[in-house]
């Protein structure tokens, strides 16, 4: 539909809020239909040395393709084998079936690279918005305001768009945070190397849900030697001074939306090297000791009413978040934006009533993939309101449940 309409939208005045991939993507398939878009990202200095790993679906390659990032390139790592490691190191199942693994930063140096470099605003904060008719007007932390046709909120998790236009709809925690970190692969032993770097492995000792895969070195470099090992380690903190507790700095700072990697106290990091030695297979444990600065996200649910109010639209994190167990984050972007762009090519004149079927469609897709990622995370909880409750939470632990769901494409809904 793209291709055959490419020029339809001419001109249509587009202001993305939030330059990440979300916004970028976006942003590449709307000024290749012929808008007139310009990308605001808060954070001024590069984003692109601070992500880790990305599971890929097919129909994200789809996207960065529409996008106009050649998908032909070596955008990930390939692997074919599952496997989940039994405590004292060995395997204990295994399951065959091939998925790309791509590091954050080397999807947004791709991504940044096919928007033009004068059309992408670093360090200018959204601050609000007002609608007038058919037209909104966008004001930024520093005084600017742009009026437009279409405002994309891809402001993620803590969206302003999203407070300005739906306050009611927050976070909700869900109980458990996801450490993260990544480690270099020549620091990596040959034993933990040879069981681990060519394949994607769980370790599920009870209350505890690890996984690692490999993906590129930091400038994208894929050959072996140069790569790096992603882990992801679900972990339990219930309790809100818990969780309080590791997002408090060394100075006694608490830092709510997020502690900065830097920032976590060190004795969190001791704590965290002792647990893996203590329960994760010595693989893993040694992953855990050799993450320089390793990091943890709070594991949310996040839905909307409703994904567009006048011409103010939410697309990616900032609407619907699933847990990252299904590993879709990037992939439901790409969908919002390739629907987004596709229905503004093909009602140009309309953008209402393209605003319309977006709102139902993904809508409908967001309830849909938070409700199933809540259920692969059910596996976390460590009590149960009902019989089914625990059943469901014990399915979704199997090591086979978890070699055949996590990180993979849920069924079509
Ligand atoms: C720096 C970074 C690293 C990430 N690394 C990973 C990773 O390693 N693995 C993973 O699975 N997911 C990662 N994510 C999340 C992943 O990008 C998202 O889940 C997915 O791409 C959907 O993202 P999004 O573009 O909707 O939102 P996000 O990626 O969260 O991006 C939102 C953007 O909006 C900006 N923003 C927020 N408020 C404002 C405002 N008021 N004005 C202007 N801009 C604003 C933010 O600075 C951010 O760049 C990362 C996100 C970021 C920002």
């Amino acid at each position: 539909m793209m291709a055959a309409n490419s020029r339809a939208a001419d001109g249509l005045r587009v202001v993305v809020v939030g330059g990440s991939l979300g916004g970028l993507l976006v942003a590449n398939m709307l000024r290749r239909a012929g808008c007139d878009v310009t990308v605001h990202e808060r954070i001024g200095e590069a984003l692109s040395g601070r992500g880790v790993g990305i599971a890929a679906h097919a129909e994200m390659f789809d996207a960065f393709g529409r996008a106009g990032v050649d998908v032909n390139q070596a955008i990930g790592i390939a692997v074919d084998d599952r496997i989940v490691l039994a405590r004292d190191g060995s395997v204990m199942a295994r399951h065959k079936v091939r998925q790309v693994m791509c590091s954050w930063s080397s999807l947004f140096g791709l991504l940044r690279a096919a928007f033009a470099e004068d059309r992408y605003f670093a360090g200018m904060e959204f601050s609000g918005a007002e609608q007038s008719g058919a037209k909104v007007r966008a004001r930024f932390a520093d005084g600017t305001e742009i009026e437009a046709d279409l405002l994309i909120g891809a402001d993620g998790i803590h969206s302003t768009l999203r407070r300005h236009y739906w306050p009611a709809s927050k976070p909700q925690y869900a109980g458990y945070i996801a450490w993260r970190g990544i480690v270099e692969e020549a620091r990596v032993s040959r034993e933990t190397h040879e069981m681990l770097f060519t394949r994607y492995a769980f370790c599920l000792p009870p209350g505890e849900h690890m996984l690692g895969y490999a993906i590129a070195g930091a400038d994208g470099d894929d050959r072996p030697g140069r790569r790096r090992y992603n882990i992801v380690w679900y972990r339990r903190a219930e309790e809100e001074g818990e969780l309080r507790r590791l997002m408090t700095d060394a100075a006694g700072t608490h830092h709510p939306l997020g502690i900065p990697p830097g920032l976590i106290r060190s004795e969190a990091v001791a704590e965290l090297r002792a647990a893996a030695r203590a329960n994760l297979a010595p693989q893993f444990a040694e992953m855990v000791e050799l993450v320089e600065t390793p990091f943890f996200q709070s594991v949310v649910d996040m839905e909307v009413p409703s994904m567009v109010s006048g011409r103010a639209v939410l697309l990616g994190d900032a609407a619907f978040l699933a847990r990252p167990h299904c590993g879709m984050g990037v992939t439901k972007a790409a969908g919002d934006a390739v629907l987004l762009a596709e229905l503004v090519v093909a009602f140009p004149d309309d953008i209402g009533h393209a605003l319309q079927v977006y709102d139902a469609e993904r809508c409908r897709f967001g309830r849909y993939i938070t409700a199933y990622a809540r259920r692969l995370g059910s596996q976390m909880k460590h009590s149960y309101a009902s019989e089914e409750e625990r059943r469901e939470a014990e399915y979704y632990r199997r090591p086979e449940t978890c070699l055949r769901k996590i990180s993979l494409p849920p069924d079509p809904p």
